[in-house]
């Protein structure tokens, strides 16, 4: 046995059974009803481990704070679940995780995930729900003016979505979903940011040219990484998510010759590597591998939807997310079976193939014996990206498939 995943223990899909209603768009209702009690269940839980373990010194949504408040502003979403959530005030709640950390910020990182970004985006929306705008406006600019910085080229941001200018593009473009418009402040800011992530792939496509020949580039600490967390799918999906900024030039010229490479690099087995020219076909998370790859190439296939290529590489991540996705590292949403979930959820959306949507319902069953596999405990264990958190945003967010979006990246 694989030293990474479990054996996937469930016969696949066959095309007799009945996952969804096509007229509502729900769950029937032999599996919404013991996913709705999971998911109340597992918060349970992470309230009342919440209330003895919380870290208020790691304000992040990635392990901190403000992931929760993420977590919370879905549960204010998602409508199947009102009647099921009594006298629960997820607004009150949601605030209660992020309000407290604003006086306290300091200026490190630029990203929705791991920098102040997050928590000034998530309180920006939280306050704009509650009736106050001023305060949600206040911290939009704060947010938005930390533009200069981002960039600027003697910044020494990254372009990649864990730390970089890929996620500060994602809470501007968070900002620009929750929130009245028009800005043009805001747009202004967005066009700026865009433009900057394409000016430093060009500068570096121009120093690698002779070994790749493609238009844009980007590495990571010295290394080009493919994934979603700190590498091309990131940056790439991120730009395609904020079209509207780039012109047709761009997207043809630009962007569309480097997702076509990248899908030249897929394996034989359907996954990617974690970085260019890496050998090793190893890992299969939403960070690194096939299932952070699938959200770019499946937004490819809808914004290039001429070429077949997107979705057929798409539909062969699903099939070794399915045969190797089951983690040994857990269920969290980067690097564990909710994250590798969520790609199977997004291949639903696009395709409305009822395979999708089950393979995505194995994975969630999976996750209700959550730590029962005997999995390693995650660093952070009640957090968004690695931990409980994130586990529940996804059983959540499945409730309601067709208009699920994974936390801190995906935005329709
Ligand atoms: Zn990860």
């Amino acid at each position: 046995m694989s030293e990474r995943e479990f054996k996937n223990p469930y016969q696949d899909y066959d095309e007799s059974l009945k996952i969804y209603d096509t007229d509502t768009g729900r769950l029937i209702s032999e599996i919404e009803g013991p996913l709705m009690e999971n998911v109340f269940i597992l918060l349970q839980t992470l309230e009342k481990h919440l209330a003895s373990d919380i870290d208020w010194s790691d304000s992040s949504v990635y392990t901190g704070t403000s992931g929760i408040a993420l977590l919370y502003l879905r549960f204010l979403d998602v409508k199947i679940i009102e009647s099921k959530a009594g006298k629960k005030d997820f607004l009150k709640d949601a605030l209660s995780y992020v309000e407290p950390v604003i006086p306290y910020l300091k200026k490190k990182r630029f990203s929705f995930l791991c920098g102040v970004p997050g928590p000034l985006a998530i309180a920006s929306v939280l306050f704009h729900r509650k009736g106050l705008p001023k305060e949600s406006t206040d911290l939009a600019r704060r947010l938005e003016n930390l533009e200069r910085d981002v960039c600027s080229p003697s910044s020494d941001c990254p372009d990649e979505l864990l730390y970089g200018r890929a996620g500060f593009l994602f809470a501007l473009l968070f900002l620009q979903k929750h929130l009245p418009g028009p800005d043009e402040f805001r747009e202004n800011t967005i066009k700026e940011v865009v433009n900057a992530i394409l000016a430093s792939g060009q500068r570096m496509a121009k120093k690698f040219k002779n070994t790749y020949k493609i238009p844009l580039y980007y590495e990571w600490h010295e290394k080009a990484y493919l994934g979603a967390a700190h590498g091309f799918a990131g940056i790439l999906y991120m730009l395609l998510q904020a079209k509207q900024y780039l012109t047709q030039e761009q997207l043809d010229t630009l962007i569309r010759p480097t997702i076509d490479f990248i899908v030249s690099q897929q394996y034989p087995s359907g996954n990617f590597p974690s970085s260019l020219g890496s050998p090793t076909d190893r890992l299969v998370h939403w960070c690194h591998g096939a299932p952070g790859v699938v959200h770019l190439l499946l937004l490819a296939h809808e914004t290039f939807p001429e070429d077949s290529n997107y979705l057929e590489s798409a539909k062969r991540c699903s099939d070794v997310i399915w045969q190797r996705g089951l983690l040994k590292k857990g269920y969290g949403i980067c690097h564990g079976v909710a994250g590798n979930g969520y790609a199977q959820l997004r291949l639903f959306q696009v395709t409305k193939d009822a395979k999708y949507l089950y393979r995505a319902v194995k994975f969630a069953e999976w996750c209700f014996d959550y730590g029962k596999h005997g999995c390693r405990t995650p660093d952070r264990p009640l957090s968004l990206f690695e931990g409980f958190a994130g586990t529940i945003y996804y059983l959540l967010d499945l409730l309601d498939p067709l208009h699920s979006a994974f936390p801190a990246f995906q935005l329709f």
